[in-house]
């Protein structure tokens, strides 16, 4: 499914351009317009689920690739230390666009709990 009501399904249909880092044949990886870390890196399925267990039930395969790609964009920002995947899931959580995405934290020391 492709929504062109959703902001990251416009951004794998490349208009308005995203600040891409990495792409393979089902990811897409972006810098975050907000960062909260030196590196700041969405990376999202080309194909539109609303969060990751949506994703999960329909594509495990796919679920694969956004780690894969996560740990590919933190190999060349050079997070050797470490890095934090998050996937806020629900309002709740303070997830805010609807197209699950895998934030990539890192450059910085990361604080647990997280908050
Ligand atoms: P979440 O709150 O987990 O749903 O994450 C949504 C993320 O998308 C936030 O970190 C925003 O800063 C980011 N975001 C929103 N609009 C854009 C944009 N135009 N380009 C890049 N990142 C964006
Ligand atoms: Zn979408």
């Amino acid at each position: 499914m492709t929504d062109s009501d959703c902001l990251f399904c416009r951004f794998v249909a490349g208009e308005p351009a995203p600040d891409v880092v990495h792409e393979t044949a089902t990811t897409l990886a972006f810098r975050d317009i907000n960062p909260q870390a030196p590196t700041h890196v969405l990376v999202v399925p080309k194909a539109h689920h609303r969060d990751a267990a949506a994703l999960a039930a329909a594509e495990p395969a796919v679920m694969a690739d956004l780690v894969a790609s996560a740990a590919e964009v933190a190999r060349a920002e050079g997070l050797g230390d470490g890095y934090r995947l998050v996937l806020n899931t629900g309002e709740g959580a303070g997830q805010t666009v609807f197209h699950v995405h895998l934030h990539v934290l890192g450059g910085r020391a990361m604080q647990w709990p997280p908050g």
